[in-house]
């Protein structure tokens, strides 16, 4: 029996690397019958960043395998599946054991949106997902300054790297990140992740657009999913499910939870399902008035919050993932 890394799937066919980062040896595996039992087809068993177990199998020329075990997740990301029909919609999984996301925002072309920024990093909070960021294009002559951003951001404790995918600066810390783990970008477009990925390493950014291509022909390759080692060695996730990384399987009560800094003032809140809106007796809003708290980032909340529905239709397994 093998352990290794799933870095591709396909409708019912993983590529799943073990050995070192010296000697990888890439299996081309399909699920053991029995972890297929009983599930509905179109939830995938196991997903990019998944450690599975799995049977080598006799073949006449690739590596053939069969995973046995999918072993527990630390986190997971997930959306709502596209179900047909009025059945409640399925959580799909579209990737495991993200080690950090990098939200990348450009300091200018286009300009700052820390409104996306907000999204990304509540969303990460709410899949167990450690978030950074990004702010790119820093050699711009029109380029705000960062300093502020900077420190907002890491007073809430999230890392901050200030790059230029083409100058060089940051670069290199950026890359660092990565060793030994599973990565990914997140950005709105534009702001420079096409040329990160080409800054972190030099061809590896036309490797993800061929992929991405191909896969886009064929019929029923919505999966253009993978991860792509790194010559540092760690990985940089790649996934559609990723690029529109969204607020679902949050209700509007959950939302607040996922700002950080309300953690500490909605203990105090005189209810306990306050939404820091206007309720008496909301230290979340006392905070705001005394200026202990961003005013952007409540901004941010408020109109995140007008998108989110008062309850979950149910659809995302709660038993096992996400932060609580
Ligand atoms: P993506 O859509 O996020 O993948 O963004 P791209 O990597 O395609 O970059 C969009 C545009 O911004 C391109 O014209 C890049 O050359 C430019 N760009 C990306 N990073 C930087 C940077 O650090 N500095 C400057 N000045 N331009 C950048
Ligand atoms: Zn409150």
């Amino acid at each position: 029996m093998l352990e290794g890394l799933v870095i591709q799937h396909g409708a019912n066919r993983y590529l799943v690397e073990t050995g070192t980062v010296a000697d990888p040896e890439i299996w081309v595996c399909t699920i053991a019958g029995r972890l297929r039992q009983g599930r509905k087809t179109q939830v995938r068993v196991a997903v990019i960043g998944d450690r599975v177990r799995l049977q080598p199998e006799e073949a006449a020329d690739e590596a053939h395998g069969s995973i046995v075990e999918v072993l527990p997740r630390a986190n997971r990301i997930s959306r709502p599946a596209p179900s047909g029909g009025r059945q409640q919609r399925q959580e799909q999984v579209v990737m495991a054991n993200l080690d950090r996301l990098w939200v990348i925002a450009s300091l200018d072309q286009p300009p700052l949106n820390l409104h996306f920024v907000d999204r990304v990093l509540a969303a990460a909070r709410h899949q167990g997902v450690e978030a950074g960021l990004v702010l790119n294009k820093l050699d711009l002559a029109s380029a705000r300054d960062p300093r502020p951003t900077k420190e907002l951001y890491e007073s809430l404790g999230y890392p901050v790297l200030l790059c230029s995918a083409l100058g060089g600066q940051g670069v290199e810390e950026l890359r660092a990140s990565f060793a030994g783990g599973i990565g990914a970008f997140v950005g709105l477009s534009g702001v420079g992740k096409s040329s990160l990925i080409n800054a972190l390493q030099p061809g590896l950014e036309l490797v993800t657009k061929e992929v991405g291509e191909r896969s886009g022909q064929g019929r029923h390759t919505t999966t253009a999913s993978r991860l792509y080692r790194l010559d540092c060695g760690g990985w940089l996730a790649d996934t559609p499910g990723m690029r529109g990384f969204g607020l679902w399987g949050m209700s509007k009560g959950e939302l607040g939870d996922n700002f950080v800094e309300f953690d500490a003032p909605a203990q105090r809140c005189r209810f306990r399902d306050c939404l820091h809106v206007e309720e008496p007796g909301c230290e979340v809003l006392a905070a705001l008035g005394r200026g202990e708290l961003d005013e952007g980032r409540y901004r941010h909340y408020r109109g995140l919050l007008e998108e989110l529905p008062e309850e979950l239709d149910g659809w995302r397994d709660r038993k096992g993932g996400g932060r609580r």
